[in-house]
């Protein structure tokens, strides 16, 4: 069996560099697995991706790094979930979150699930999920998403991601790789040098250094410096399903007293959707757009006018960006992560997820099965399931939303591109048939699990327009707003939350 890599070098020093770098650090350091990370003083860092889901928790357990060491060094801030408002113009629907499950959720959450499938079938039941999460209440009281431990000292589990400021991010990890041996050089790649095979062999810097190493972590952007323009591994392009592909950041400042909110908010406009991201000091604030339905310049009226007087005189960052994947992600011995083995855009925030999963099947398969091209097959298989199962996902609020303001939304509801597994669950849904056998058949190809596919549907109000009155014994949307509400209110607030880990010794 081929040997785990005896020395390592990736090339970028983003969020992806410095997360690939701390998990080999961590897995492979102590058997000897050395670890190099080059990065260039003149190719900046994309500097975006400020949100995350419920995963990067493990990541951070898995280096055994507490809230108290990161969360105050990156201005990071608890996330119960995320808002949606305008997609939907259904009345009762304008508005909905895809929330992160608490253990407290049991009762109102079952009582949700069993009024989508009564509204479903025409009966008129309260099933909007803001109405029966907690994680709803507690972003609506700007309540922490970490339950205070009862007096048996046991805390309810709850489900909750993150907000952080990215460049700060990337600070962090750097300083824990190098505190585990990872060697830092700052160079730009000019030249790749390859073997006979093809494989790569060591990277020529601009400086005439070389950089040699027997396996290359591709982190270098959305460019793909070694997997797409070195080796020309395919990109599959999502363009054709999802129009997104410019953005514009513009961050605003945080009222310093104010409370601090829990949830990403991503509002949809005439030609795409903005983001506001909560940090302990600032909002960071962007909008997501087609260049095929809006110019750069009228997008970005667009969103000075959506954030206000916030935004005057606060600078604009305009970015592009490359929607799809590669087709292979492990290649030779070369390994993408990050922008450069592909994005879906950014609307549920999955990029780091994508990130820990590619390097933790990575290890797991190499472990198992070494290094050579037996693996690479199963590997690309998984990794390429998981970028698709997102893409159907974030496809769903695309193709489910019922604006009539701009070409650009119409065109997103009738687009069916790369939507199959999409259609056969909405056509399932529609007809009121045997969801929960739906989504069974679909198995691992779904990424989303069933809660996030009932939130989506019920939550953009999918639902016949003639409905007739309910039996008694059902709960309605204002009973179980009361009760979440109740449960939420023994939450810290989320200020109260933020300021316990700056006191607390790390
Ligand atoms: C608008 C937008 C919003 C996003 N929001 C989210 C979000 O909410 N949540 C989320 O998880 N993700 C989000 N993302 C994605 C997230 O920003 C990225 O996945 C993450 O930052 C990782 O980027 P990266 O490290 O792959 O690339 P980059 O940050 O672009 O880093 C590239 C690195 O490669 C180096 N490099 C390039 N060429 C060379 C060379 N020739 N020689 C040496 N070094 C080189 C550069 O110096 C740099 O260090 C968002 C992305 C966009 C565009």
């Amino acid at each position: 069996m081929t040997p785990r890599p005896a020395h390592i070098a990736i090339v970028g020093g983003g969020t992806a560099g410095w997360m690939a770098a701390c998990l080999f650090a961590r897995h492979w350091g102590p058997q000897g697995c050395r670890i190099t990370l080059l990065e260039s003083s003149e190719i900046g860092i994309i500097g975006v991706g400020e949100g995350s889901t419920p995963y990067l928790r493990h990541f951070f357990a898995e280096l055994g790094i507490t809230e108290a060491e990161w969360m105050p060094a990156c201005q990071a801030s608890y996330k119960s979930g995320i808002r949606f408002p305008g997609w939907s113009t259904v009345a009762g629907y304008q508005s909905y979150v895809h929330p992160f499950f608490n253990e407290q959720d049991l009762s109102t959450g079952s009582a949700f699930f069993v009024n989508a499938c009564l509204r479903r079938r025409g009966v008129d039941a309260d099933a909007n999920p803001q109405d029966f999460f907690i994680a709803a209440a507690l972003a609506a009281q700007c309540r922490a998403p970490v339950a205070r431990p009862a007096d048996d000292g046991r805390a309810p589990a709850t489900d909750y991601a993150y907000h952080f400021d990215a460049g700060l991010l990337g600070q962090f990890l750097r300083r824990h790789a190098q505190g585990r041996g990872v060697v830092h050089r700052i160079g730009t790649v000019a030249r790749v040098q390859r073997h006979e095979s093809g494989a790569i062999e060591a990277l020529q810097l601009a400086d005439g250094e070389q950089l040699a190493a027997d396996f290359f972590i591709d982190c270098s952007g959305f460019r793909g410096l070694l997997i797409s323009e070195t080796l020309g591994e395919p990109f599959i392009s999502y363009k054709h399903s999802l129009f997104n592909d410019r953005a514009i950041a513009i961050p605003t400042a945080l009222d310093a007293k104010a409370p601090i909110p829990s949830e990403t908010n991503s509002t949809a406009l005439r030609h795409g959707w903005a983001w506001q991201i909560p940090l302990q000091s600032r909002y960071g604030n962007g909008y997501v757009y087609a260049s095929d339905f809006v110019s750069d310049d009228d997008a970005e009226t667009e969103l000075r006018a959506h954030l206000g007087p916030a935004a005057e005189g606060q600078p604009a960052r305009r970015l592009q960006m490359r929607v799809g994947r590669v087709e292979r992600h492990w290649r030779d011995n070369c390994l993408a992560l990050g922008l450069s083995q592909g994005f879906i855009e950014p609307l549920e925030a999955t990029a780091l997820m994508l990130i820990q999963f590619a390097v933790a099947e990575f290890i797991a398969s190499v472990d198992a099965a070494g290094l050579g091209p037996a693996a690479q097959s199963p590997y690309n298989r998984r990794v390429n399931q998981m970028f698709d199962g997102v893409r159907d996902y974030v496809l769903g609020h695309y193709r489910l939303n019922t604006r009539t303001d701009s070409d650009y939304w119409r065109a997103n509801r009738a687009n069916t591109a790369g939507a199959d597994r999409l259609l056969s669950l909405l056509e399932v849904w529609d007809r009121g048939g045997d969801f929960e056998a739906e989504l069974s058949r679909h198995g691992d190809a779904l990424m989303y699990q069933r809660p996030s596919w009932y939130c989506l549907f019920a939550g953009m109000g999918r639902f016949p327009a003639q409905l007739r009155p309910p039996q008694h014994g059902i709960l309605s949307g204002a009973q179980a707003r009361a009760a979440i509400a109740a449960i939420a209110a023994a939450f810290p607030t989320h200020r109260e939350q933020l300021q316990s880990l700056i006191q607390r010794p790390s």
